[in-house]
């Protein structure tokens, strides 16, 4: 393996992914580790997965060309700096220089969701402009507009889980009511189907099969809400591909045939709608694809 390589680090909750990619853009080598919350457990654990890429590729650390971080939470890239991550146990890290002072690489971060649009249109060979909805724990949307992403003044691009659509509905943690992500994401799943526990998703299918009705419940306000998010999308943006990605997709065709039918049944209701060929234009993320940490090294090189 010769030429310069740089990583591309998707940092979640639960588990970070590392991958290697070559000056082409293809995954050379992968790591995946348990991330440990917190400012130094975050540190720690990204020097671990460098150092674990290094030693799979053969190759110091300070060889690597860049690396590129997708985290939650609001990202300032200019400075470096990631603000609210609470699932990780962040209020305000500056990651990239700590992370620099400790490796002498160069550190880029985005957002993780925005990571894994740029990730999901290179590792899917798609052109033009894509929105990639994160149907996970919370709700998200990741653009990337004619090839380029597109972050917005104050790096909240994307954040249609808090747009309201109920003014009657649940509280939401953010302070308003009705929030999509309080319809359509992991926790709402656990707040409409408490006996799904912690990993709903996991367990949802089979007890709507057993014919638990919170359970049919839950997950009609789940496809409603998601064909509702892709709807969005698509009167915002007008995109030529919506991707599904996130955990929930792990429910698999049920849950994406679901939306799309769902969306055609609003737009044979709609002779606006059914120009727009809404349901066409969904796409799902592979199950075991590394698109945010392979979008975070491409955004880093940029
Ligand atoms: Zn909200």
């Amino acid at each position: 393996m010769s030429g310069a390589l740089r990583i591309g680090m998707d940092i979640g909750g639960s588990k970070t992914e590392a991958v290697a990619l070559d000056e082409a853009g293809r995954v050379v080598a992968t790591t995946r580790l348990h991330t440990t919350g917190g400012a130094a457990g975050v540190l720690d654990t990204a020097s671990s997965a460098i150092a674990a890429l290094a030693r799979e590729t053969g190759r110091a650390t300070h060889e690597f060309a860049a690396v590129g971080i997708g985290i939650p939470g609001q990202i300032d890239r200019a400075a470096g700096v990631v603000k609210h991550a609470y699932n990780i146990g962040i209020d305000h890290l500056p990651l990239a220089a700590r992370l620099a002072e400790r490796t002498g690489l160069d550190i880029s971060l985005d957002n993780d969701v925005t990571a894994a649009a740029i990730g999901a249109a290179h590792l899917m060979e798609l052109r033009g402009t894509l929105a990639y909805l994160n149907l996970g724990t919370g709700l998200s949307a990741g653009l990337v507009v004619d090839g380029s992403p597109l972050r917005g003044a104050h790096g909240v691009t994307g954040e249609i889980g808090h747009l309201p659509v109920d003014p009657l509905g649940r509280p939401c943690p953010c302070g308003q009511r009705g929030c999509l992500e309080t319809v359509a994401s992991g926790s709402a799943l656990r707040t409409f189907w408490p006996a799904g526990g912690d990993h709903p998703g996991r367990v949802l299918l089979s007890a709507v099969d057993a014919g638990d009705p919170d359970a049919a419940a839950a997950f009609g306000h789940l496809v409603r809400g998601a064909a509702s998010c892709v709807r969005l999308l698509v009167l915002a943006m007008d995109p030529h591909t919506v991707v599904i990605g996130g955990g929930l997709r792990l429910l698999g065709p049920r849950l994406i045939d679901g939306i799309r039918a769902t969306l055609d049944t609003w737009a044979a209701d709609s002779p606006f709608l059914s120009e727009l060929e809404l349901s066409g234009r969904v796409q799902v993320l592979a199950a075991d694809s590394p698109a945010a940490a392979v979008g975070a090294a491409l955004a880093g090189a940029d």
